[in-house]
């Protein structure tokens, strides 16, 4: 099995619509849409760090792409297409077949088609680089969030962090609570509809990748805002809500790995009708005193100590 060969297996699919050129020349080939701005964006898997190397192929595929999907929900951008740069240990069939079925099931299914790449041998990686489209000056950006607006997530907070801890051993759960949160952990869904129905209305978005302390305190630094989110307001799922009060605090603060959106809108907006079938909760406020307070249920702040992810960081 050569490199090319392994490229038409396994990640070669006819163009779609909207692709020219896509695997096999040196350049894919994509028509913009008149009137709409390129949105861009990169993120790399690698082993060890962003998933164990047990963890089903298939549902890696899945997650390869969808974290990158999620960056384009985020900015309320439609998918157009995305490469691949793939480092191999070795030439593995039953890997690639799940893998490649995984990434282009969900390639398929967000009309985002793979049209290019890079395949070499190596340690374990995954980068993912995502095109999307947004009408120019339409792009939800960080920046935006203004004094009184509300503040709303979409689904559950902390369900892939849960899994994490069950996987190095600091919690127990039964089989199916467990499936429940590894298939939040392996297998996130993109809210790609949302931040598309979010276009014009959001002030600010931003997906939830390394904890919602962080990521939200990245929407508030760039607006120049500060916010207030009330804990018991944070939507958990029936499994972490029966976790100790700690535990649920640091899956719902700094869990990460959630890719669901967190978003601003003016006060009294119908979030809910928008959101469709997409479930989401209003979890606080904008305020102008910068820096981000958790309050509990009597409005007094939580001394949580806690931060979100940052591989730099001890
Ligand atoms: P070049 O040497 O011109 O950079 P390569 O030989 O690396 O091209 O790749 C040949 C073709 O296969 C190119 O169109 C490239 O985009 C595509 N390709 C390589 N690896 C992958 C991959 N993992 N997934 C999808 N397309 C890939
Ligand atoms: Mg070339």
């Amino acid at each position: 099995m050569g490199e090319f060969e392994l490229i038409r297996r396994f990640f070669q699919r006819p163009a779609g619509a909207g692709v020219d050129v896509g695997v096999g020349d040196d350049c894919a080939v994509l028509a913009p849409t008149r009137g709409s701005r390129w949105l861009v964006s990169s993120d790399m898997l690698v082993e060890g760090r962003h998933f164990l190397s047990t963890v089903d192929p298939q549902r890696l595929g899945h997650k390869a792409l969808a974290v990158n999907l999620s960056d384009l929900a985020a900015c309320g951008a439609t998918p157009r297409g995305f490469t691949l740069a793939l480092a191999l240990p070795r030439y593995d069939e039953a890997w690639l077949a799940g893998f490649s079925r995984g990434l282009l099931a969900l390639a398929e299914q967000s009309e985002c088609p793979l049209v290019g790449g890079d395949t070499t041998q190596g340690p374990l990686n995954l980068c993912v680089t995502v095109f999307g489209e947004a009408p120019n000056g339409q792009a939800l950006l960080r920046s935006g969030a203004r004094l009184g607006d509300e503040i709303w997530v979409s689904g559950w907070l902390g369900d892939a962090r849960l899994a994490l801890e069950m996987f190095r051993g600091r919690v127990t759960l039964g089989g199916t609570d467990f499936d429940a949160v590894r298939l939040a952990l392996e297998c996130p869904t993109p809210r790609l509809e949302l931040g598309r129905a979010l276009r014009g209305v959001a002030t600010a978005a931003i997906d939830i990748s390394d904890g919602l302390l962080g990521d939200l305190g990245h929407v508030l630094r760039a607006s120049r805002v500060g916010a207030r989110v009330r804990l018991d307001d944070l939507p958990r799922s029936p499994v972490l809500a029966q976790q100790t009060q700690l535990l649920q605090r640091e899956c719902l603060l700094a869990g990460g790995d959630d890719y669901e959106l967190v978003f601003t809108v003016p006060p009294g907006t119908d979030v809910a009708a928008l959101a469709g079938a997409t479930p989401v909760t209003r979890i606080g406020v904008i305020e102008s005193e910068p820096g981000l307070r958790v309050v509990d249920a009597a409005g007094e702040p939580v001394a949580h100590g806690l931060r979100s992810f940052d591989h730099f960081m001890p």
